[in-house]
């Protein structure tokens, strides 16, 4: 078991994923918080393939001390600055790309990461001992006498604390227990994903060296990427209408073996580059994508609790979106920040008392407030982009024409990968100041080492 740490705060994070380590790392500087976290999987595998780190995530990785994932050993980004570049699917041409909106370190470029790599840098500034395996979470509830929250695993065993993080990913546990309508749907696209050494690759001509999204008619693409390590990332997809009764891949399982010659078969009218990619592509898996609606709340109670809400989410538990935008880890790395940044805001490092309840809402509140409307208009673009709109455009034959207008006028995502976190942290702050007139409001934060000014 972890040393505890003098009798404070405890916070209990569900999942070892970006959000959940992301929340242990900005908390670690505080001597008065007992984090702990619970963790389904028996081990700490290295399971998924790539993703993908806007600026937003980049600079909060760096806020939080975690250098050694900003190293480019690990964290590849595109040469010529442009965080995508579009290429059409039978000529290669570049159609179209992204840009960095505003004034963006180089460092804090987007950077696409194996993601077995991203989650070992984190772990690096965890204390390993705070991370509690084959910990499924099966429920909480309220102990008003000791004044606890009351976790129980599905192994029977039980973790008392003041504060629960669920970040157990977008099928949470911890949402769907509070809120039981937040159940996710399969959004009828799937995602073929392969990383591998890049010199199964090399030999190509042409072979794209930077981060790159082919796109062809009606919604079918391949991003291809260098990755840290002499790592080569592919990426296919399938979009079928999910209502269909026939659509392929509904009953998928998240990580499960894909088969590359039905892979390869999506492509076999593209380019002879594209073919060349996919043939050479040694195996992939198989990622269905989901999503769900928003949340009414983040600030979530339990029946009979008479303390109010200590109950919150963070990461894909907070705003199940799916993979759109590949935008995931970043939000969950916003998150992890802006939970800690609200809760030392309530109880400061070297405070002298512990958090009333009325203190522990206000953060929640503080948090909410922070991060909610951003991440409720990501959910909002997933879900334009989704049902009906997709249904359509697998029915319609798409012109070449329409091809490279829809490349050309699709939204510009800068808004979400440039989000500025601690700028919403203040603004949030201003709004909800003088809500509360017990919560002394404090001037000062300190997470992951940096002292934030509000
Ligand atoms: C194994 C895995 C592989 C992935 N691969 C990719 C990828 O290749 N590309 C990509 O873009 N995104 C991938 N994702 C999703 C991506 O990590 C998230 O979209 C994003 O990083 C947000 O992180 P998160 O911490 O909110 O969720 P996640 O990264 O999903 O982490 C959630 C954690 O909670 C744990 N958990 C779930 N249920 C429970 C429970 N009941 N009790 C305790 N713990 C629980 C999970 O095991 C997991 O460790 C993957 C996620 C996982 C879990």
């Amino acid at each position: 078991m972890a040393e505890t740490k003098p009798p404070g705060l405890q916070i209990t994070i569900i999942g070892a994923g970006i959000a959940g380590l992301g929340a242990a790392i900005a908390l670690k500087k505080h001597p008065a918080i007992d984090v702990q976290i619970y963790e389904r999987a028996a081990e700490l595998q290295e399971i998924g393939a790539s993703i993908a780190l806007g600026p937003n995530g980049m600079r909060t990785l760096e806020r939080l001390g975690v250098n050694n994932a900003l190293d480019e050993s690990v964290a590849f980004r595109n040469k010529s600055g442009f965080p995508m570049i579009y290429r059409h699917y039978q000529t290669n041409e570049v159609v179209s790309v992204d840009t960095h909106r505003g004034h963006v370190d180089p460092l804090h470029h987007t950077a696409r990461f194996y993601r077995a790599h991203l989650q070992q840098a984190l772990l690096k500034h965890v204390d390993l001992a705070q991370i509690h395996l084959s910990k499924s979470f099966r429920s909480v509830a309220a102990r008003n006498s000791e004044g606890k929250l009351i976790i129980t695993f599905h192994d029977g065993t039980t973790a008392t604390t003041d504060i629960l993080l669920g970040a157990d990913g977008i099928r949470s546990r911890v949402r769907t227990f509070l809120v039981p309508t937040s159940a996710t749907a399969w959004t009828g696209w799937v995602a073929f994903r392969s990383v591998f050494p890049i010199s199964h690759v090399a030999h190509i001509s042409g072979l794209p060296d930077e981060a790159t999204h082919f796109w062809g008619p009606n919604g079918r693409t391949l991003f291809t990427s260098p990755l840290g390590k002499d790592l080569f990332t592919v990426v296919a997809s399938h979009q079928s209408d999910p209502s269909a009764a026939d659509a392929p891949y509904s009953d998928a399982v998240w990580d499960e073996d894909g088969d590359v010659s039905v892979f390869r078969e999506f492509y076999q009218d593209w380019s002879p580059l594209a073919q060349a990619i996919v043939a050479a592509t040694p195996h992939t898996s198989v990622y269905p994508n989901a999503a769900a609606r928003g949340l009414d709340t983040w600030v979530l109670s339990l029946p009979g609790d008479s303390k109010g809400g200590r109950v919150t989410l963070a990461g894909d538990a907070a705003h199940a979106h799916g993979g759109a935008f590949a935008a995931g880890g970043s939000l969950a790395l916003d998150d992890a920040w802006a939970f800690a940044a609200a809760v030392m805001h309530v109880f400061p490092p070297g405070s002298a008392r512990k958090p009333t309840e009325e203190d522990v809402g206000f953060a929640l509140r503080l948090y909410e407030a922070t991060r909610k409307k951003h991440t409720d208009k990501v959910i909002r673009a997933v879900h334009e982009g989704n049902g009906e709109k997709v249904a359509k455009a697998l029915r319609e034959t798409e012109t070449d024409e329409a091809l490279r207008e829809r490349m050309k006028s699709r939204g510009d995502p800068a808004w979400i990968h440039e989000h500025d976190v601690l700028g919403e942290f203040q603004r949030a702050l201003g709004e909800l100041k003088g809500e509360n007139d017990a919560v002394k409001v404090v001037d000062v934060v300190v997470v992951g080492g940096e002292q934030v000014m509000l």
